[in-house]
């Protein structure tokens, strides 16, 4: 079972209490909470869109979040007078082209923050998409069923799916790298320029994209405001010491952060911290918190890591 973005995921627990409220269906404890009190103070749009929840968080880039599945994931929209770019797909269980298509008339270009299967579910509806040029980005490019099955099961869905979407048949789409890209790339939307910033770690293709123009600083899964997943064999701690200190040089010239999941925009204070709790927990000082199925969370200074148990401590 994969647990949510959220320090408290006990399936067993929320079922037991569900049947202690005399409520038939389960109502998984992550769902609880939401909406998320952040979310009071931006602006919404599409207000009548079921799956996704839209929000214009920053002029030119709206927030595309999906609170009705656990990863809680976020993919962004930023517009350019020429065209758009769309940061992440989703999860692909709803459909985001339709959403795009809302927000903007401009042609929209795909360019991922990694490809694990909850950023990448809709590339497979864009006719370009941009690739880090990466066996790992590659190999994703394929498509999976293993990893889209684990993201319905009862437990990770909160209310209703989308209208028409079939769990049992539900897997990550292959698609087509239209360009390979590396770090340094720069794409002109037309009156805003993106820089890709390669910041391995997360994934060897995991990336930041930099609007140095207007301040922003999307940030992926290196950073979001949830507990941040480092226990998957294809994370490498060093690299995402190495991949958070760059990000932490930029700060002085950053005003927003905006992460993958659960909640869109950060301060960049954020990015400092980040660096000191990694290492502090990497070097053993501080004390596990909840550990299950072989993955640990380490709190420190308000950031929560999820680790694989006994990964810490030993450098
Ligand atoms: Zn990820």
């Amino acid at each position: 079972m994969k647990v949510g973005r959220t320090l408290s995921g006990l399936a067993l627990l929320c079922l037991l209490s569900a049947l202690l409220a005399g409520q038939t269906k389960e109502i998984p404890e992550w769902c609880r909470p939401l909406p998320r009190p952040e979310y009071k103070t931006l602006e919404r749009v599409l207000p009548t869109e079921p799956w996704f929840e839209v929000y214009k968080v920053v002029p030119g880039v709206f927030a595309i979040y999906e609170p009705h599945q656990a990863e809680e994931v976020i993919s962004y929209l930023i517009v350019g007078h020429k065209q758009a770019l769309l940061f992440d797909t989703g999860m692909g269980m709803g459909d985001i082209r339709k959403i795009t298509a809302k927000l903007t008339s401009r042609p929209v270009v795909v360019l991922n923050s990694h490809t694990h299967d909850d950023h990448v579910g809709d590339n497979w509806e864009f006719s370009f998409v941009y690739g880090m040029d990466t066996d790992f980005t590659r190999a994703n490019a394929k498509g999976s069923r293993e990893d889209a099955q684990a993201e319905v099961t009862p437990d990770q869905i909160c209310g209703d799916l989308p209208k028409g979407f079939n769990a049992k048949t539900y897997a990550t789409k292959p698609w087509k790298v239209s360009h390979f890209i590396h770090d340094g790339f720069k794409i002109n939307l037309g009156g805003r320029t993106l820089e890709v910033l390669a910041t391995p770690g997360h994934t060897p293709d995991a990336i930041s994209l930099l609007d140095s123009a207007n301040g922003l600083l999307f940030t992926g899964d290196t950073y979001y405001p949830a507990p941040i997943w480092l226990f998957r064999p294809e994370t490498d701690l060093d690299a995402y010491v190495a991949s958070v200190k760059r990000l932490a040089a930029l700060a002085p010239q950053v005003k927003t952060v905006l992460g993958a999941h659960n909640i869109p925009v950060a301060n960049p204070d954020v990015l400092p911290r980040l660096v000191v709790a990694i290492q502090t927990v990497r070097e053993g000082k501080v004390p596990p918190g909840k550990s299950e199925d072989g993955k640990t969370l380490y709190t420190t200074d308000g950031i929560t890591f999820l680790m694989k148990s006994g990964a810490v401590g030993i450098h």
